[in-house]
């Protein structure tokens, strides 16, 4: 799951942005719309299928009205890593869906070697990730969402002010769920604990990683959290996090505080460790074998996740305890 920041991080979100620059695509890719999927598989029917946003820009381009709210069909072109899917009818797809399709293709490669490269695993044997796009104004802070243990991203072509690049940054952070589930089952056994671990992951790869997004580094990360915790003040437990922002285990109702811990704890197990990538990929091997978290956080890290609780300090020796000093300068 990938949600919008508050509004605070995004206005430093946009200031990084400014000073970054506009990253650039390619463009040319060929159109392959070859098959019509099972009708059977119709748009749901608390899908919004109005006039697709068609605001100025970055997010201009997706011409209103052109949504048909009797789509029943699903058309699909493939690409080197995803399966693209576009509503429509049994006489074609949706034009202004498939023209979203066609912007977000350019920055596939990107999104997927990006979650390749921080996990040091692909999506081997479950072929194209199936990707859908769907329409949901209601929601306008959800960007997108993966079905756990699945081979399916939904990007909500409603989410508001994102761009093409965009929508890869959140294509690249809900392909890294996808391939950290595919390649260690950890959802099947320990599905509550593993909520703030596949989301720390997967913001840090769609966040900081993917080269056309926020490339969201250490002071961004640190003024997060310590805007959120009201600088150490306020303290959550990192299961807790994790529990109430993917809502399992009867946990719902993130705060601010939850949300800014998921998309900060990535960018410090990246980075806490001389090891950098190589203890996330040596942590994501020992989860394969089958290791609990704590256990495969210790033999990559030195150190368990401290996941439970909020204690941290001097002799607190939790991952827990130093990413709360890494990123306040404080315990
Ligand atoms: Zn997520």
């Amino acid at each position: 799951m990938k949600k919008r920041l508050a509004a605070w991080a995004a206005v430093l979100l946009a200031t990084l942005l400014l000073a970054a620059g506009a990253a650039q695509a390619s463009t040319g890719a060929t159109l392959r719309l070859t098959s019509l999927l099972d009708p059977s598989q119709s748009v749901d029917a608390s899908y919004d299928l109005g006039a697709l946003y068609a605001g100025g820009g970055a997010s201009a381009g997706a011409s209103a009205g052109a949504a048909s709210a009797g789509a029943t069909y699903w058309w699909y072109y493939d690409t080197t890593y995803y399966r693209m899917l576009v509503p429509g009818t049994s006489s074609g797809p949706n034009a202004s869906y498939l023209m979203w399709a066609y912007l977000i293709d350019d920055y596939l490669s990107a999104a997927y070697s990006s979650a390749r490269a921080v996990l040091g695993a692909d999506n081997g044997g479950y072929g194209l990730i199936n990707t859908w796009l769907y329409y949901d104004s209601a929601n306008r802070d959800l960007l997108g969402y993966y079905t756990y243990g699945g081979n399916d991203i939904h990007l909500n072509l409603a989410a508001s002010n994102q761009s093409a690049a965009d929508y890869g940054a959140t294509m690249a952070h809900e392909t890294a769920h996808v391939l950290f589930d595919h390649k260690t089952h950890l959802y099947d056994r320990d599905p509550v604990a593993e909520a703030w671990l596949t989301e720390a992951l997967a913001y840090y790869v769609g966040d900081t990683v993917y080269p056309y997004g926020y490339n969201a580094g250490y002071s961004y990360n640190s003024a997060v959290l310590k805007y959120y915790s009201d600088n150490g003040a306020q303290k959550s437990s990192w299961y807790e996090s994790g529990a109430r922002y993917d809502s399992r285990g009867g946990y719902s109702g993130a705060t601010a505080l939850d949300q800014a811990q998921v998309e900060t704890i990535g960018y410090f197990l990246a980075n806490y460790s001389s090891e950098g990538w190589g203890a996330i990929q040596d942590m994501v091997n020992y989860l394969a074998q089958g290791q609990s978290i704590d256990s495969a956080l210790t033999n990559a890290y030195g150190l368990a996740s401290g996941q439970m609780g909020t204690d941290s300090g001097e002799g607190v020796n939790t991952l827990y305890s130093k990413y709360i000093y890494y990123y306040l300068g404080h315990y």
